[in-house]
């Protein structure tokens, strides 16, 4: 989207118009004008047309969001690649996308946001901690609760071998499947319900993540959890510590919780809408 036209049109027939004023003494300031305008608008031009790097479609911006990450300590190279690849600010309105590559969440509509950056890469990373995905470098068949607009499903796109994901608002499962439609993902299937339930006859998943929190982790996530697969989700922790993030394990013997940082997710709700 980086502009990189010459001097803007528009500028030229004002300029022309105010020289052929009569230079009189109210207007001798007016007549001046127009070569300030000429100057100002070769200012910009120059400016325009030399590679700056800041185009949201200049793989530049992902490179310096991907930078960050890692300065704050995430360390999980798959996602930095998927993260390089796709293009954040195709999946916000466009009056945000300006904010794209900034790290925060923003409204998709319907009371929903997009999680920021940081967040989507640290439970990815955290997905990638698991047993499994360390064996086989990538997260196998995944379940994403919570399409939302579709950018963490077209990461997970990059990232495990099949993809379902769910959203339980139906303009939201539209808006997904208008903005993954160009990427032709193959291996994603997106469902309109209530991701509560999970997708038993897809089951089992080998990687769960949720990108919306509740008071306890729905037991259908926990059955549908294949064994040494990883679950990924906010929750809301014990003895008023708010939301966090708890890493679901299956073993042969069963699951085993960890909890970690303190996040601030929307809220699961049961149904569809
Ligand atoms: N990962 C998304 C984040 C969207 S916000 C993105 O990149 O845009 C969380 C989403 O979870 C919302 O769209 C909300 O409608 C959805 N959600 C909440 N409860 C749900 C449920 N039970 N089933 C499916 N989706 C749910």
């Amino acid at each position: 989207m980086s502009r990189r036209s010459g001097v803007p049109p528009a500028r030229f027939p004002l300029a022309l118009d105010r020289l052929s004023q009569p230079a009189s003494a109210g207007t001798a300031r007016e007549t001046l004008r127009p070569q300030r305008l000429l100057a100002a608008a070769a200012q910009d031009a120059a400016r325009q047309s030399a590679p700056s790097g800041l185009g949201l479609d200049s793989a530049l911006v992902r490179q310096r969001m991907v930078d960050r990450l890692r300065a704050e300590g995430i360390r999980c190279e798959p996602v930095f690649s998927a993260m390089l690849q796709v293009p954040r600010h195709a999946f916000v309105d466009t009056a945000l996308a300006g904010q794209a590559y900034e790290d925060t969440s923003l409204p998709i509509g319907h009371g929903q946001t997009i999680s920021k950056p940081s967040v989507v890469a640290r439970m990815i990373e955290l997905l990638f901690e698991g047993a499994r995905a360390r064996t086989h470098g990538h997260l196998g068949k995944v379940l994403e609760i919570g399409t939302g607009c579709g950018y963490q499903t077209a990461l997970l796109a990059r990232l495990g071998q099949r993809v379902l994901s769910i959203e339980r608002l139906r303009p939201l499962f539209d808006k997904a499947t208008a903005n993954l439609a160009p990427w032709r993902l193959d291996a994603v299937r997106l469902v309109h319900g209530d991701g509560m339930l999970g997708h038993p006859p897809n089951a089992p998943f080998d990687s769960i993540i949720a990108a919306a929190g509740g008071e306890v982790l729905p037991q259908a996530w926990l059955d549908q959890l294949s064994v040494g697969g990883r679950l990924v989700a906010p929750m809301q922790g014990g003895r008023g510590t708010g939301q966090v993030l708890v890493v679901v394990e299956r073993s042969a013997t069963g699951w085993q919780h960890t909890q970690h940082e303190a996040v601030h997710f929307v809220p699961l709700k049961s149904g569809v809408l």
